[in-house]
């Protein structure tokens, strides 16, 4: 007998079937339809209620449906949407303005995914490379750390060192190189060889993908000034470090050091829209040129409305705040768990991960389908590590009650 539906006129079964029936298998979901949210929570078509502790790889860390937001992006829909960047518009300017001076840089390059805003910043880099830094043509090289996400594209997955990302899509991207992350001395050991050839050095401030990776403090202050000394860009991709998320504005802010360039994506939106930035000086800016970059939906008005709403929300409502509070309580709470499985929780602010220890055969995916069936939705990211990352709007309340379900779950996986 099927459930009775409580929101949307499908049922999770049939949800299920239609995506394994007709799109890509690209993505393996837990098996949770969502039909509805609110702040922290979600609901399947059934009604039954979840807490969501993954916000869409920290989009939403403003909480699902943020009333300010959407309000925003009605009264902004209903004006105007799209213009395309032949034409200007009304919200483009004002938007950036706000934009730059809320993160403290002079000029903003608008684009719509993270991916994009990474291809942007790497495009952007090259072009400083040759136009500023005087590499000679077609040579100039891009430094990743091993362990890294920065998207989908071609050229990303270029830089990546997961084979499920870049296997059978080659031929890849040449001009990159890879080294160790959280090892100062490799970024220097590098540069001292090729540092004439290189133009930036990108690199995640926290690894989210790879199971939530904090480098020892002072790593990132120490690659910045190993960069200047070469002259080479520091580039931060805090698409999902950014944003609130780990206790700071900007992860980067944990050590003071600000970017010659700045990707953001995710939380920019609320969760909303795919918005995307790249941040950076007019110095670094102004090497692209009219025609020599774009998109059509970069820096819509919908997505400027919107955004500008996702920010303000932020300050108004002290998400950063709320992040460095609450990220210390859940780390306390889940280090009092004693389980078999757990091995080890860190993070910083609500970007947290809890490393498990399979046991009995049973290992990270066991508990999260458990943790599903008792109400807490978080996904498994490789194989034994388990991200938890809330809604910064959670209360602590819910919080510890969310604590109790992982603890509960845990024990029952052993059961
Ligand atoms: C999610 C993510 C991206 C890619 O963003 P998309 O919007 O999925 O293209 C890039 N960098 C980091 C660090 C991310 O977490």
């Amino acid at each position: 007998m099927a459930e009775k539906l409580v929101h949307g006129s499908i049922g999770s079964a049939e949800a299920m079937r239609l995506e394994g029936e007709y799109g890509a298998h690209n993505y393996h979901p837990l098996p949770i339809v969502i039909a509805k949210a609110e702040g922290a929570k979600v609901w399947d078509p059934e009604g039954k209620e979840y807490f969501d502790f993954l916000s869409a790889y920290s989009a939403v860390n403003q909480g699902h449906c943020h009333p300010r937001i959407i309000d925003a992006l009605i009264e902004q829909a209903k004006t105007l949407t799209l213009t395309s960047r032949a034409f200007y518009n009304n919200k483009l300017g004002e938007y950036e303005k706000f934009v730059t001076e809320y993160f403290g840089y002079e000029m903003v390059l608008p684009m719509n995914s993270g991916a994009e805003a990474v291809e942007t910043a790497m495009k952007l880099s090259r072009k400083w490379g040759y136009e500023k830094k005087g590499i000679p043509e077609n040579e100039a090289l891009l430094v990743f750390a091993e362990g890294n996400f920065h998207g989908r594209t071609i050229a990303i997955v270029s830089a990546s060192c997961d084979p499920d990302a870049y296997h059978n899509y080659g031929p890849f991207l040449p001009g990159i190189e890879k080294i160790a992350y959280n090892d100062p001395s490799a970024l220097e050991a590098l540069l001292a060889e090729k540092g004439d050839k290189v133009a930036a050095f990108i690199v995640e401030p926290i690894q989210g993908e790879a199971g939530v990776f904090v480098p020892d403090d002072g790593y990132l202050k120490k690659c910045y000034d190993i960069c200047k000394k070469h002259n080479v860009l520091f580039v931060a991709d805090e698409v999902q470090t950014g944003i609130a998320r780990t206790g700071r504005l900007l992860a980067c802010d944990w050590e003071d050091v600000h970017p010659d360039i700045l990707i953001l994506g995710k939380a920019i939106s609320g969760g909303v829209l795919p918005v995307s930035a790249v941040l950076s000086s007019k110095e670094i800016m102004l090497c692209i040129k009219p025609g020599e970059h774009g998109s059509t939906f970069g820096g819509f008005p919908l997505a400027c409305a919107v955004a500008t709403a996702a920010l303000t929300v932020i300050k108004d409502e002290n998400m950063v705040e709320r992040a460095e509070k609450l990220g210390k309580v859940f780390r306390a709470e889940v280090e009092k768990i004693h389980s078999p499985l757990i091995k080890q929780v860190r993070g910083k602010g609500l970007l947290n991960a809890v490393i498990i220890e399979p046991h009995n055969g049973k290992e990270a995916w066991d508990v999260c389908v458990k943790m599903k069936e008792n109400g807490l939705l978080a996904k498994p990211t490789h194989q034994h590590i388990i991200r938890f990352a809330p809604p910064l709007v959670i209360t602590e309340e819910e919080l510890l009650k969310c604590v109790a379900i992982f603890k509960k779950s845990l024990d029952e996986v052993l059961a």
